[in-house]
């Protein structure tokens, strides 16, 4: 028989969406987070695109707004990784490290993780000045100079977040075009310290034992070039949890 009437694997802004309604809706749920409550967001100081906030909200309080809503409606919450999921006769059986659950239905909300470059230096130099989070690792580099890949929201957006602290900021993008919302690009192409890169892709970090630079290459010329950095942040998309 089912312990719960909905077992949500995730404690991002969706899982815990899921479970706030399940709750509300009078079902047990029960919400399994493997790491950090609030996924993502928790490191975005400003969410400015939520409908409903003037001036924008922070991750790291809708996160544990989002939490507490679920939870006062009646959905449990427990930190623990989902780590198999099996269909038995007449439940799913959710596998942690913390002992089975079993729930008459499942609901896989695990979000999704920074995609990796693939370039050379790039594994050896993660966490040794190549982060994905400006909020985290920029107050590092106060009067560096730091390089952000991408051209999507995340990207203009942290490098905003990097013009606080960092020297310079330099944005590579392997396109002419920008896909960030105008209103960051806006923001960010009048920044004195952010300076854009298009058509341009880096195809090696390098450093010993922290970033020390990149090579990057202009997509349209071919032209190589060696650019001394203290710290990449890279912000190319995502890829799926459950992949
Ligand atoms: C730098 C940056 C800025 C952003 N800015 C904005 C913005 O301004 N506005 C906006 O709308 N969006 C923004 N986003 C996107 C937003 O953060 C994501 O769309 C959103 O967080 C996705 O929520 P999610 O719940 O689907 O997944 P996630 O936030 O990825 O959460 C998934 C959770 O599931 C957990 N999990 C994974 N596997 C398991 C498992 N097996 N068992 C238990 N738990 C597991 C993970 O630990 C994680 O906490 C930004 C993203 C980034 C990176």
């Amino acid at each position: 028989m089912a312990d719960y009437d909905a077992i949500v694997i995730g404690g991002g802004i969706a899982a815990l969406t899921a479970g706030l309604f399940a709750a509300r809706l009078g079902r047990s749920s029960l919400v399994l987070e493997a790491a950090v409550p609030g996924g993502q967001l928790i490191s975005v100081p400003v969410v400015e695109d939520f409908p409903g906030f003037f001036n924008g909200v922070s991750g790291y309080e809708l996160g544990p707004n989002a939490q507490m809503q679920a939870m006062e409606a009646g959905a449990e919450f427990a930190m623990a990784e989902a780590t198999a999921l099996t269909f038995l006769d007449d439940a799913w059986l959710v596998a942690t490290g913390d002992g089975d659950h079993r729930g008459r239905s499942v609901i896989v909300a695990t979000g999704s993780h920074a995609r990796r470059l693939g370039v050379p230096g790039e594994e050896r130099l993660q966490g040794r000045g190549i982060s994905h989070c400006a909020s985290c690792s920029g107050p590092l580099h106060r009067g560096q100079v730091v390089g952000v890949v991408g051209g999507g929201d995340s990207a203009i957006s942290e490098a905003l977040t990097l013009a606080e602290h960092a020297e310079q900021v330099l944005v590579f993008h392997r396109r002419a075009v920008f896909v960030a919302q105008e209103v960051y690009l806006r923001r960010a192409r009048e920044h004195p310290k952010i300076v854009f890169h298009p058509d341009t892709v880096v195809d090696e970090v390098i450093g010993d034992d922290v970033v020390a630079g990149v090579r990057v290459r202009n997509v349209a010329s071919g032209e190589a070039t060696e650019i001394p950095l203290a710290g990449l942040f890279v912000y190319i998309g995502t890829e799926p949890n459950t992949a």
